[in-house]
């Protein structure tokens, strides 16, 4: 008999029929003697309806109470789900965070898990009860209600998979796993059977919607092995596991992430001497701007020429950061470019390969798409190019490294 979390989003929470649906196979589960507890999600839309409503009263409402607000999607689904599931003669039960004891620290609608306490939840289970849990929230030491930051469901799935020891933590949703590239853009992607934990974060980080960041980071620190898989329909979906094992047929790539949601600047004849990424940078951490990827050119005639590259929404306000320090050293001009996109490819298997890199920029050239910036990691390639190459890039790069289905999907 294994124990299992299954933590079911915001669309597989829907509607009431979805919800009766979820029970079904809550059930089935049970049935095979599993034991079984549950998280779920607001129903899609309501999060963000209920911060609407919010933002009626002021724009920026005080984060306390924004979380006393928002936590209530998710006290309406716990409860709708342990209704269903008890029509269907299984015994249920929901709770809240505050009442299974998710304590998290006291950062308001950002609040990181600390500590949950099992015991009220396993001697339901002991009773034959299914525990229905409300994703996203919890509540700090003096027992405020908090919440996890969006998409944090998964986090408390994985949360309390690690607490009670689960044997699994499936994470169901509108996919049916997570692809070797988005499926949109490439009609070839193929659903990975497994990935590992450090190969999914950079594919989250890179923009992967499928799983929320956080969630990843916690399922690889405790070692919970994670199923992404489809809400009503069958099929194995994808393992997310620590298992690197050799295998021969181990490729060399896993998968290829992208975002469009960069933005680079560069700035031109700065003198180069000690200090200077710091000059640079300093004001641009300073007014809160996280930086991706940083250039800096080696220079000729002692000046250099420094790019970086920030999220686009930071754009504006990163320019006029960077606008300032030129002023004020001299700098010969700030230059900004917000046509660009990132791609980058990721696996383990470029450990044990020479030549990942190359084989990238080959077939990027083939496709005369130019690179402006390059960035490596251990397991990572990535590259910035002109957005408007951006699928081609994609899909030049599935092909390149072998992960193009057979088979389109529907052909
Ligand atoms: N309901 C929350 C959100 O929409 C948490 C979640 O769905 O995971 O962000
Ligand atoms: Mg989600």
């Amino acid at each position: 008999m294994a124990l299992i979390v299954q933590k079911f989003g915001g669309t597989s929470v829907g509607t009431v029929e979805r919800i009766e649906q979820v029970a079904e196979k809550v059930k089935k589960f049970r049935e095979r003697g599993d034991d079984i507890v549950v998280v779920v999600s607001a129903m899609s839309g309501e999060t963000n309806r209920l911060i609407d409503l919010a933002k009626q009263i002021c724009d920026q409402p005080v984060p306390r109470e924004l979380d006393v607000m928002v936590s209530t999607g998710e006290q309406v689904t716990i409860a709708l789900l342990a209704m269903a599931l008890i029509k269907r003669g299984v015994p249920a039960v929901s709770y809240t965070g505050n009442q299974v004891r998710i304590l998290t620290d006291s950062a308001h609608t950002k609040a990181r898990i600390l500590h949950i306490d099992g015991q009220r939840i396993q001697s339901d289970l002991k009773a034959g009860r299914v525990v229905v849990v409300a994703g996203f929230q919890g509540v700090d030491d003096k027992g405020n209600i908090t919440t996890l930051g969006r998409g944090g469901s998964d986090t408390t799935g994985v949360a309390l998979a690690a607490a009670l020891k689960a044997d699994e933590c499936q994470i169901y949703t509108d996919v049916d796993g997570v692809y070797t590239t988005d499926p949109r853009v490439v009609a070839k992607a193929q659903r990975l059977e497994k990935i590992t934990f450090e190969e999914m974060l950079e594919m989250a980080s890179l923009g992967s919607k499928v799983l929320q960041i956080r969630s990843v980071e916690f399922a690889g620190k405790y070692n919970v092995p994670l199923r992404v898989l489809h809400s009503f329909q069958e099929g194995p979906g994808t393992l997310i596991t620590l298992d690197e094992e050799e295998s021969m047929e181990q490729p060399i790539i896993s998968g290829i992430a992208f975002n469009r949601d960069e933005a680079k600047l560069t700035i031109r004849g700065v003198p180069d001497t000690p200090g200077i990424a710091f000059k640079i940078l300093g004001p641009i951490s300073a007014a809160n701007i996280e930086v991706d990827m940083i250039v800096q050119n080696v220079a000729h005639d002692m000046t250099t020429d420094f790019t970086f590259t920030v999220h686009r929404n930071d754009y504006t306000n990163a320019l006029k950061v960077l606008q300032n320090t030129a002023n004020e050293m001299g700098a010969r001009e700030v230059i900004g470019d917000t046509n660009i996109a990132k791609v980058s490819i990721v696996g383990v298997g470029m450990r044990s390969h020479a030549g990942v890199a190359s084989r990238m920029f080959e077939a990027l050239a083939k496709e005369s798409i130019n690179i402006q910036m390059i960035s490596t990691s251990e397991i990572k390639v990535s590259v910035v190019i002109e957005e408007k190459y951006l699928e081609l890039a994609v899909r030049a790069l599935h092909t390149a490294f072998e992960l193009d289905a057979p088979t389109a999907r529907g052909e």
